[in-house]
């Protein structure tokens, strides 16, 4: 496939729509809307639906016409953005019904779901996977696409501090600075800011911490009671499981939260320098990336701990 296909498929489509992960983070949001952006520029207005997400993200632009819910039977074509697997992708029947499907995606898994695939497993963020598809499309990277773009990049590396970093996510970083992106202003809001119920759950958090293997592994854990008495939102976990990662000795970061309905824990793996935690999420039925990865488990928290634990010991 080549990128000139995927600027065929828009041009040709009329309804449009832009998917992405569920539990949508900084990289899924800002690509998504990046993409909307980019597709106005062709002369199509196209919907981006995606499950409620944390109002972390409400500042980016278009964010208000972020739909939870489509209103359209079939459409023309369906864009998948940030996300590896079709079981992962909110929205997919959306996805499935549409006449033509893309997926753009930087997971070193990913089950090649669409018509076109277009997968680049080494970039850092899916946003940066799109501002090189812009340019070489001739798609203008505006202060308001950039700004979208720059929140996934921002998100997906840490703050530009993860070893998948290249020299192009500094160079791109560069020229969305030029063309007036404030990228200060932009890493302020969506990495250095906590709401209240975050700041309350990782005390929380932070106090549970149990340490494993010479201290190479944190564990802690939340549970939708704990969410509750916080007055927790969406997207109020995000960041609790670097609380474990940051603490020197630190290999492996798990972060376990109970899911609603489901009887289990979703968890969250993170890792330093070597442990491989897509490995073990897929061996627990999840997935993701070397250093940041995840999977659901059915179970108490002690039987979900020992479980993941388990896994944990044979690689560390
Ligand atoms: P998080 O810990 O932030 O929920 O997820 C980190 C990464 O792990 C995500 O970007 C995603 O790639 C992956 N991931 C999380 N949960 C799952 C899951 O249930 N299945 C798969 N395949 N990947 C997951
Ligand atoms: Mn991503």
């Amino acid at each position: 496939m080549t990128l000139d296909n995927i600027l065929e498929e828009i041009k040709k489509a009329e309804k449009i729509v832009i998917l992405t992960h569920e539990t949508p983070d900084g990289d899924a949001i800002g690509s998504s809307l990046a993409m909307k952006l980019a597709v106005r520029q062709l002369g199509k207005e196209a919907d981006v639906i995606m499950p409620k997400h944390s109002r972390t993200f409400d500042f980016l632009p278009e964010a208000n016409t972020i739909k939870v819910q489509s209103e359209i039977e079939r459409y023309d074509l369906a864009i998948s953005l940030d996300c590896a697997d079709l079981k992962r992708l909110a929205g997919a029947e959306s996805f499935e019904s549409a006449k033509r499907k893309i997926q753009i995606d930087h997971h070193s898994i990913n089950t090649m779901f669409a018509d076109h695939n277009f997968v680049n497993p080494v970039a850092p963020a899916c946003c940066e996977i799109l501002i090189g598809m812009f340019e070489y499309l001739g798609i203008e990277i505006t202060q308001e696409l950039g700004t979208c773009i720059i929140a996934g990049i921002i998100t997906d590396t840490g703050g530009f501090q993860y070893a998948d970093v290249t020299a192009e996510t500094f160079e791109f970083a560069a020229e969305l600075l030029r063309k007036g992106v404030n990228i200060s202003n932009v890493y302020q809001k969506v990495l250095s800011t906590n709401t209240k119920p975050n700041f309350e759950l990782s005390r929380l958090v932070s106090n549970r911490m149990e340490f494993f293997e010479d201290g190479k592994i944190a564990f802690t854990y939340m549970n939708l009671e704990d969410e509750r008495k916080a007055g927790a939102q969406e997207g109020d976990h995000e960041g609790l499981v670097n609380i474990g990662r940051n603490i020197e000795g630190v290999e492996v970061s798990v972060f376990i939260r109970e899911k609603e309905g489901a009887n289990g824990y979703k968890i969250s793996l993170r890792s330093k320098e070597y442990v491989n935690v897509a490995d073990v999420a897929l061996m627990l039925g999840g997935g993701g990336h070397i250093r940041a990865a995840g999977c659901f488990s059915i179970g108490t928290v002690e039987e979900v701990k020992a479980k993941v634990l388990a896994e944990l010991k044979k690689v560390i």
